[in-house]
């Protein structure tokens, strides 16, 4: 190479790394290079499994137990070192707070628990709440203040009934409070050991308009995202759940003495009805689901014809006008198989119903968005489990990122998720705030 040719090309060269710099730095003030700490997360999730391990190494960190209490301690002493400064709600909710430049905007929230299910596993709320933590320090290190304040929420005994939650949204009834938990506390004396104040429990109400966004991130808990290989699930909506008590009459008789043509058998009614159920739900396209998961049968002998069954019908999907749609249907064929087994067969809808919970469209938007410039692959998907974001849903515009879960199992302690979908999903919870603040 000549000389003269040399000098060129290592301006060039020059130039083009001055270029390159500069949108670097660009980037990184749009927020696009913030990325989240990996190991950090692990590290942190398995520290909190550390709280409440029983003797036989299973965890047990249910609400209000000593574990649950021991758990919330590090945790907050976590947010007091990210510079947080937490406090206890009336309803024993832990809440930390970040200014923003705007301190009339409303802030934007994200969390999620970190009580478990006896003998539960390490990712169920957790993740969502030591990734809530993760945002607040990457901000802190990068020394970004968003327009919006934020906040962190810790919501208590979320396995128990969304206690906390509910709450927050204004849906804790005194009679609610009086349930019996999971601790053996009643909710009221159990709210009492996280420091929260139940005859003050309304002050833990917000209104609609108090919170900009609520965000969680959680494990899947089911198997879809790791069967099809997706990084993310954008969470449309949480289900609605409704119960009815199927009651089947029919004749107890000898069934030695009893001809095949004169008899008037629950059990067989029954039997039928439930292949209708799975027939019904089938017959549409959806991801509703329907299930008899509880049968039992009068008087219950070998050599008596069945007089009574009573069977237990759950119907769950995100729009409520399909679940009645659906049980119409079964209702239909429930009176053609009552007329063909001689029985009679009637529905009583049970009192503990929940309403199909919808997640933000916009929300969902930014969200997906800010997983594919990240470079993800996503899916719109419902959440067939209950989280907190129900409740939040109903006073605040509200979203969930998923995750996958190894194997689909949760609500065990085999339940597992792969630091790298941790980060994926804790990295879309930063962009996605980011996005949202900026709008
Ligand atoms: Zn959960």
């Amino acid at each position: 190479m000549q000389r003269r040719n040399f000098i060129q090309q290592s301006s060039l060269t020059v130039i083009g790394l001055g270029v390159f710099g500069s949108l670097l730095s660009n980037t990184k003030k749009a927020g696009a290079t913030l990325s989240v700490n990996s190991k950090r997360i692990e590290s942190r999730i398995f520290e909190l499994a550390k709280f409440g391990v029983d003797e036989k190494g299973r965890g047990y960190r249910v609400a209000y137990t000593k574990g649950d209490i021991e758990g919330r301690a590090w945790f907050m002493e976590l947010m007091k070192k990210a510079g947080l400064d937490p406090t206890i709600d009336a309803a024993g909710n832990i809440i930390g707070k970040r200014k923003g430049k705007n301190a009339s905007l409303k802030p934007i929230a994200f969390g999620s628990h970190i009580d478990m299910v006896p003998d539960g596993g390490n990712y169920d709320g957790t993740l969502g709440s030591i990734s809530a933590l993760e945002v607040i320090e990457i901000l802190n290190e990068n020394n970004v203040v968003t327009e919006h304040p934020l906040e962190v929420i810790i919501f208590a005994n979320e396995e128990g009934g969304t206690i906390g939650s509910m709450a927050m949204a204004g849906h804790l009834t005194p009679e609610g409070l009086k349930q019996k938990s999971q601790s053996g506390f009643a909710q009221a004396e159990g709210i009492k050991t996280l420091g929260g104040n139940p005859a003050n429990i309304q002050s833990a109400k917000r209104n609609k308009g108090d919170i900009h966004a609520w965000l969680e991130l959680h494990i899947e808990q089911g198997g879809i995202l790791e069967r099809e290989k997706i990084q993310i699930g954008v969470v449309e909506g949480i289900v609605g759940i409704v119960h009815w008590e199927v009651t089947v009459e029919g004749f107890a008789n000898h069934a030695g003495a009893t001809p095949m043509n004169l008899r008037q058998d629950a059990l067989l009614a029954a039997s039928q009805f439930i292949i209708a159920v799975n027939e019904v739900v089938n017959s549409v396209k959806g991801t509703q689901v329907g299930t008899v998961g509880k049968i039992a049968v009068q008087p219950g002998a070998y050599n008596v014809i069945p007089g009574k069954v009573v069977l237990g019908l759950e119907i769950r999907d995100l729009d409520a006008a399909k679940i009645e749609m659906l049980f119409k249907e079964m209702e239909k064929r429930a009176a053609i198989i009552a007329t063909s087994t001689k029985t009679k067969i009637s529905f009583e809808r049970q009192a503990n119903e929940s309403k199909p919970a919808l997640t933000d469209k916009k929300l969902q938007q930014i969200i997906n968005i800010s997983a594919k410039a990240l470079g993800f692959t996503t899916k719109f998907m419902q959440s067939g489990a209950g989280h907190d974001s129900q409740e939040i849903a109903e006073i605040a515009p509200a979203a969930m990122i998923f995750i996958p879960s190894v194997g689909g199992i949760s609500h065990s302690p085999k339940e597992f998720s792969r630091a790298t979908d941790m980060a994926n999903g804790a990295n879309v919870l930063l962009q996605t705030i980011l996005k949202i603040d900026k709008e």
